[in-house]
């Protein structure tokens, strides 16, 4: 009897609370409209599993020491993507050759030397003071005790040459007269490894206010697969997405069905989670400060936070997979009609 009351309860409830929610979202949905669609998969396919390998090979060599933050290897990594970028003729968001925002030893616990978050930036042609952040962390582990080189190829390499392709893509569109009308900013943080600190500076001091940042696009590993997925590797976590902006969670839905078909795995993004991944890497800064973000993720893997991260053990095919769903979820973010909305405003979800 009892169990019959709580069924007759809920089925009642259901009844009456669910189609107006769902009513809701549908319209969410129905109100997506795909930007420039030939145009996303022409500048997408521009994205190559040959270029993101010579990138990742170099960026995550012996060379640079396992790009400490504040160490040599990290300065020389920084300088690195600076010549990327001034070869593509690609600008900084500060002009000139201006590619470093640095930030003070003092920001960083225990360490006594300043390092530099590197900055590369596409202006919109339409709205350049509105900003779609596509970020990733550029330092690492460094060199362990007993002289081993933690190359951290997924962690970060896999994401810091997405950024790099995207930034070409989008830029070849640009020269071709299809750029993107809102602005792009190509971020690459240091100092993830010691707590992101270099995201909690640009979020402190940005160099677009935050106010006018649309989304942040976070990478943090997308070149490998864990053991959850060995047979099943087409696949990506999402974490984040829905937390803020709605819109932003079926925006990014809509682009992966007609584009991609990836599997999202939205496992980790349920609140209350116990590996806690939304604070856990350089998006959360954003995220607090009310900024809508979505974080790519492969999950972790035995090779996790060692040595043995390696750029012969990236699924380079998997990678450029990866890196062209976010950059056709920048390119819808960063040309459709209107800014991507928060569901505190969102008349559509009142
Ligand atoms: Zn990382």
């Amino acid at each position: 009897m009892k169990t019959f009351c709580i069924l007759t309860v809920l089925t009642l409830l259901g009844t009456c609370a669910t189609p107006k929610y769902t009513t809701k979202i549908q319209n969410l949905k129905d109100s997506i409209q795909l930007v420039d669609s030939i145009n996303v998969v022409k500048y997408a396919n521009t994205i190559t599993t040959e270029e993101l390998k010579k990138h990742l090979y170099l960026f995550s060599s012996d060379d640079f020491e396992g790009r400490e933050a504040g160490e040599k290897g990290h300065i020389m990594a920084a300088d690195f993507l600076k010549s990327y970028y001034q070869n593509e003729k690609i600008e900084s968001a500060y002009g000139a050759d201006n590619y470093f925002q640095t930030i003070p030893a003092d920001f960083f616990p225990h360490h006594d030397k300043s390092s530099d978050n590197v900055l590369a930036f596409i202006e919109g042609s339409e709205k350049p003071d509105e900003v779609i952040v596509i970020s990733a962390h550029l330092d690492h582990l460094g060199i362990e005790d007993d002289g081993q080189i933690n190359n951290g190829a997924d962690d970060d390499g896999s994401g810091t040459v997405a950024i790099m392709e995207m930034a070409q893509a989008f830029n070849k569109a640009k020269q071709e007269g299809n750029g993107p009308k809102r602005s792009i900013l190509f971020l690459h943080f240091t100092a993830e490894e010691l707590g992101k600190k270099g995201s909690e500076y640009y979020t402190m001091y940005p160099a677009f206010p935050i106010e006018n940042t649309v989304a942040d696009l976070n990478i943090d590993m997308i070149g490998r697969i864990d053991d959850l997925h060995q047979d099943n590797k087409d696949y990506i976590y999402l974490i984040g997405s829905d937390r803020l902006s709605k819109e932003l969670h079926y925006i990014s839905e809509k682009v992966n069905e007609t584009f991609f078909n990836i599997n999202i795995d939205y496992r980790y993004n349920v609140e209350g989670e116990r590996n806690n991944y939304y604070s856990r890497s350089d998006h959360y800064h954003f995220a607090t400060k009310g900024v809508p973000v979505i974080f790519y993720f492969n999950g972790e893997h035995a090779d996790y936070h060692r040595p043995s991260d390696t750029p012969d053990k990236i699924d380079y095919p998997l990678l450029q997979k990866r890196a062209r769903l976010v950059f056709a979820t920048a390119w819808q973010l960063a040309n459709q009609e209107h800014r991507v909305i928060l569901d505190k405003n969102n008349e559509l979800l009142k």
